[in-house]
């Protein structure tokens, strides 16, 4: 068994970046093998547009309130802007930045005609003082300031940490009273909104499609594999679901209150129960409550991070012992602990490809609502399987003719068809509104 190197304070230049600095620094290393230009780096690095609003709401309680709303907007070069809305007091403009970039890079290593963006609002929705009528006040004012930046042809958000189909059906809602009703201006909608089969699982599949690609390729054999998953909203518990229906033993799951850890595996299922009755999954029955940090350090197979971001990282990633890193979160791992991870010769699947499933699902939603047409569960998730498993033959491809890791391939996957839209459009992409 492969020893733990103490969480040694590994410090590379990495480790000191923003968010948005640090997916920089993703996309120069790829920039480099391609040999771009300083101008197309720019060009590409610089986000489109940025929207930041002031969201004033007098709450439940009777007291006015002002929330900071941000949406940016990446790149439109290969199509409309997608990406999700969170909503977390330590959303800021710097992490729309990255969070917005790396999407941009998803959709184009997916090669959906779409480019990226994200946004959100820096608010507690756990928070006791937040009620939802609180919430949805927040949400429509919110649609209200960014109105005229989003929309099918433009800009189309989706849920993403704390946000969910309800938030996603009172954006379709406010959203139509400015231009008619537009089902198509989100994706995540509920089914009886607009919304897609297949689209709420779909990132846990995705990641779960991904781990059994990977798993395969690095000689792993996921039936009987140990896996430990950090969060467990959208994408830790359907990505916990799908594993264990692929036989793997998933022995631990966590949650903002804790982990929890039972090492002959345990019932996915009730632990999400759990979660739903007790808030947490820390009351699941029958196993042993560990710390969070702990469980990035279990001794498993896989581990999937499906939560926040960077909390992989210098200071930490000596302490991994998983064979295999799936990052479902989105930059859950740093530079530094990239690096470090490199070096002991654990795989890491990077975000930009492993938590993919969630936008193609999204992408699908999008057209049935273009087309007015209902596409059945099957075919979601067979169409779902053939973008996925492209999407990782093309970037394993990649990683192997370049001698890269997966995820410096896959950016270089993603920039190589960017720049070419970027290029043949003539450098002067102005607004997509259809
Ligand atoms: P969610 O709000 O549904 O769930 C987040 C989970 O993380 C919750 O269980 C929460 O308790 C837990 N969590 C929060 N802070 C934590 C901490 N410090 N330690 C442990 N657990 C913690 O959010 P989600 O939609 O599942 O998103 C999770 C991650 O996946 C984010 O990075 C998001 O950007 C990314 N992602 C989401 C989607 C999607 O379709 N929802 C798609 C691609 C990527």
């Amino acid at each position: 068994m492969r020893q733990p190197r103490q969480s040694a304070a590994t410090s590379t230049e990495g480790e000191r970046l923003t968010p948005f600095e640090a997916v920089n620094f993703q996309f120069d290393r790829a920039a480099d093998l391609l040999g771009l230009s300083e101008a197309m780096r720019v060009a590409l690095k610089t986000p489109y547009r940025e929207v930041m609003v002031e969201i004033p709401v007098i709450c439940e309680r009777g007291d006015l309130r002002t929330f900071r709303g941000y949406r940016v907007q990446h790149n439109l070069a290969r199509g409309p802007m997608k990406g999700g809305l969170r909503y977390h007091p330590d959303m800021d403009l710097d992490e729309a930045r990255a969070l917005a970039s790396l999407m941009t890079w998803k959709t184009a290593v997916v090669d959906l005609p779409y480019g990226g963006a994200k946004g959100g609002i820096a608010c507690d929705p756990h928070a006791p003082e937040m009620t939802r009528r609180d919430l949805e006040n927040i949400t429509r004012t919110f649609v209200d300031r960014l109105q005229v930046f989003i929309g099918p042809n433009q800009d189309i958000p989706a849920p993403d940490v704390n946000t969910n189909a309800q938030v996603m059906a009172w954006i379709v809602d406010e959203y139509s009273k400015f231009h008619g009703f537009t089902p198509g201006v989100v994706t995540g909608k509920p089914i009886a909104l607009g919304g897609s089969e297949g689209r709420e699982s779909a990132t846990g599949r995705g990641v779960a499609v991904v781990t059994a690609h990977a798993a395969k390729d690095a000689g792993l054999e996921l039936d009987g594999a140990t896996v430990a998953i950090q969060g467990f909203g959208n994408v830790g518990s359907w990505s916990a679901r799908f594993l264990a229906d692929m036989g793997a033993r998933v022995v631990a799951v966590s949650d903002v209150e804790g982990a929890a850890y039972a090492p002959k595996g345990l019932d996915v299922v009730a632990a999400g129960d759990a979660a739903r009755a007790s808030g947490s999954v820390v009351a699941t029955p029958g196993v042993e409550p560990i710390g969070n940090d702990d469980l990035l350090a279990l001794d498993v197979d896989v581990l999937v991070p499906a939560a926040l971001g960077h909390v992989i990282h210098a200071g930490n990633a000596g302490a991994v012992r998983a064979r295999l890193i799936v990052e479902g979160a989105n930059a859950p791992v740093t530079p530094a602990a990239d690096e470090i991870l490199a070096e002991r010769g654990v795989t890491v699947v990077p975000d930009i490809l492993a938590n993919a499933g969630g936008v193609t699902v999204s992408y699908f939603e999008w057209v049935q609502n273009l087309q007015q047409f209902r596409w059945d569960a099957d075919r979601v998730d067979e169409e779902l399987l053939a973008t996925l498993e492209r999407a990782y033959r093309t970037v394993r491809e990649v990683a192997e003719a370049k001698d890269v890791s997966l995820r410096t391939a896959a950016f270089v996957l993603a920039i190589r068809r960017v720049a070419a839209a970027t290029e043949l459009r003539g450098f002067q992409i102005g607004p997509s509104r259809g």
